[in-house]
């Protein structure tokens, strides 16, 4: 059996059974199952199936992992945790999470005003917010409104201009309030000590965000004099994000220790606890040796409250609240993309597409015997020659002297002798077959945009497992690379001869296969573009009874054309009334005839821009 590396990615969230990928919770309805639901109400298209149960499985790890080293390490200060809303804002994901977190105190984090509205309505009061990023001025308002709210509000400093509008809002805010109310104060710190990978801006020197040594001290006094000490509560830092391995954080967690340390030492009474940011890393990989990540939960959870304690121990002070604001470790794993296959590129290479002449060209000829006779033994060398002659007849071709018959026989006839002895030679593991395999490749068109959906995989080649919802009792043969329906060529995720990805040979006009694209729901959906005007596909939350029977719960269609054009703000009337007069002027179609494509025309407006496969087709013209 053939499990698209599962096991390396899977986290135990799904199992195969009976050839299909089910979810490893409740009745273990399969994804293939869901799916069909789904369309069985009319949507085609691509699909986003979100798993709350999936969310809470992360929570409970997370604070499961930190809670259980606290009590091991007898660590005095607590555990608190914040969803950064720049993960995924979407309402279908963050209800999810905030029902799913009821009983864990858990919050939001906010990095821009419309985030700050969110966090402000959906925290429930109590529960920890944090702000972090750039701040104007009603930014900062919006945090003292918060707070003046009731909320349990930290907005983190980021520049020492940011601290000189608290103060100034501050004023504003308490002047003559009877009860002087204002948010928490942290500050974020920046690392000597750098990020890693391709975030490594986010932390360091070099970095964007927080505040130097110098801009501490200066911070500190400002505080001081402006009677806000007591409200300075945290150290922030954030070295970015899908750390790969702890070593940078072990560093970064002694340096802001030490910092927090001398803070609280010089009369920061109220500082309470230290903010980690994010950056727990999630494991794409679908292939054992290219993993993504070296440590475990646990092995975190223990380095931060260790590294935490010995820094407290030798500095004197009380063991440091500890608070972190993982996202995609949270998120990614909650959603699951799946996407139709229209069409199978190379699938004309088939024995019955050939067109063998009364007398073939000598070269093409010997395509024919090699193709006949090739077996175990002769394999290699019958290889050999036909991609030596394919290299002849198509600079015969370019001369003139074979045609196109005889150039098409030939490609389908190499195409199949390069499978067969690539089957022939399975068990030689030679070089030479790997790179072949790029040669026969096939190329699935799937209904989707990468752009739209995988936008990380676009702007920084992350890998995201994929594999069919069907089908995996039977080994996949077809080295395969995957094609979305954009007009854009980066839209191909490529056959990597090194991360192979091998699909089932299918007819898709007899039968439906589908692809499933995991770990898509930490930042995904709001980084995806609409290259194409494709949108944010249909989307839906599955929720499980008590009987454990799935239910699907707040659909969200795909937006139709009309929708998509109005949101580029054309002015859709005034379109569909010049498509509406160029019909009815139109001297090419007949009277009776208009009234009919006005019909289509208007029913075409209303669905949404991806494709419909060709089942769907079928099922309409029934
Ligand atoms: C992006 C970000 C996070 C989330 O990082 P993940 O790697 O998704 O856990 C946390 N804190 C801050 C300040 C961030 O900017």
């Amino acid at each position: 059996m053939h499990d698209f590396g599962l096991s390396i990615w899977g986290d135990d969230n799904f199992v195969i059974k009976d050839g299909k990928v089910a979810l490893n919770y409740a009745n273990n309805p399969s994804l293939l199952e869901l799916t069909d639901k789904v369309r069985e109400k009319g949507y085609k298209g691509p699909l986003l199936l979100r798993f709350p149960h999936l969310i809470k499985k992360q929570l409970f790890n997370l604070f499961g992992a930190f809670d259980e080293t606290i009590k091991e390490f007898n660590y005095q200060g607590k555990f608190y945790a914040v969803f950064p809303l720049k993960v995924n804002q979407y309402p279908n994901f963050i209800h999810s999470l905030m029902k799913a977190s009821s009983g864990y105190g858990y919050g939001l984090e906010a990095g821009s005003k419309a985030e700050l509205i969110i966090a402000m309505s959906e925290t429930p009061l109590g529960a920890p917010i944090t702000v972090n990023g750039f701040k104007d001025m009603e930014m900062i308002a919006l945090c003292f409104i918060a707070a003046k709210m009731g909320h349990n509000i930290t907005v983190t400093i980021e520049g020492l201009g940011e601290l000189e509008t608290i103060i100034e809002v501050n004023e504003q805010f308490n002047k003559s309030s009877h009860i002087p109310v204002a948010p928490r104060i942290g500050m974020r710190i920046r690392l000597h000590s750098s990020g890693i990978g391709i975030w490594a801006k986010s932390g360091g020197y070099g970095s964007k965000f927080g505040l130097t040594a110098t801009e501490l001290l200066e911070a500190y006094e400002l505080l001081k004099e402006y009677r806000l000490l007591d409200q300075l509560s945290m150290i922030h830092f954030h070295i970015g994000s899908q750390m790969n391995e702890i070593a940078p954080l072990k560093k970064a967690l002694r340096e802001a220790g030490n910092i927090y340390a001398d803070l609280k030492n010089r009369g920061a009474a109220s500082l309470s606890a230290i903010n980690i940011g994010g950056g727990l890393a999630v494991e794409y990989s679908q292939h054992s040796g290219a993993q993504e990540r070296n440590y475990s939960l646990k092995e975190f959870a223990n380095d931060v409250v260790y590294l935490m304690q010995e820094v407290a121990k030798s500095k004197g002070i009380a063991e440091p609240d500890i608070f972190t604001e993982s996202g995609r470790f949270i998120a990614a794993s909650h959603s699951v993309l799946i996407a139709p296959v229209l069409e199978l590129f190379s699938q004309e290479y088939h024995e019955k597409a050939l067109r063998p002449k009364e007398s073939n060209p000598p070269l093409v000829q010997e395509l024919f015997d090699l193709y006949r006779l090739i077996n175990r033994t002769n394999a290699r060398e019958y290889l050999h020659d036909a991609l030596d002659h394919m290299e002849s007849i198509l600079t015969l071709f370019d001369l003139g002297y074979v045609d196109l018959e005889d150039r098409s026989n030939t490609e389908i006839l190499v195409n199949l002798i390069i499978k067969k002895a690539i089957e022939l030679l399975k068990n030689d593991d030679a070089d030479e077959l790997h790179r072949l395999q790029n040669r026969i490749q096939e190329k699935y068109l799937v209904n989707f945009s990468a752009f739209q959906s995988l936008p990380d995989f676009w702007g920084l080649a992350q890998n995201f497992p994929v594999m069919p919802l069907d089908r995996l009792d039977t080994k996949p043969t077809l080295p395969a690379s995957i094609w979305d329906i954009t007009c854009d060529s980066d839209g191909e995720i490529g056959f990597n001869p090194k991360l192979p990805l091998h699909l089932h040979d299918i007819d898709v006009e007899e039968e439906e296969y589908f692809l499933a694209f995991f770990l898509a729901g930490a930042y995904q959906e709001v980084l995806g573009m609409k290259h194409n005007l494709f949108t944010h596909p249909t989307e839906v939350v599955i929720d499980f009874d008590a009987k454990g029977n799935p239910q699907l719960n707040n659909l969200i269609a795909a937006q139709n054309l009309i929708d998509i054009l109005d949101d580029l703000d054309y002015d859709t009337n005034t379109m569909g009334n010049s498509l509406k007069l160029k019909l009815e002027d139109s001297v090419l179609i007949k009277e009776e005839e208009k009234r009919e494509l006005l019909g289509k025309l208007y029913l075409y407006l209303s669905e949404n821009s991806y494709l419909k496969t060709i089942q769907a087709i079928k099922e309409t013209n029934k």
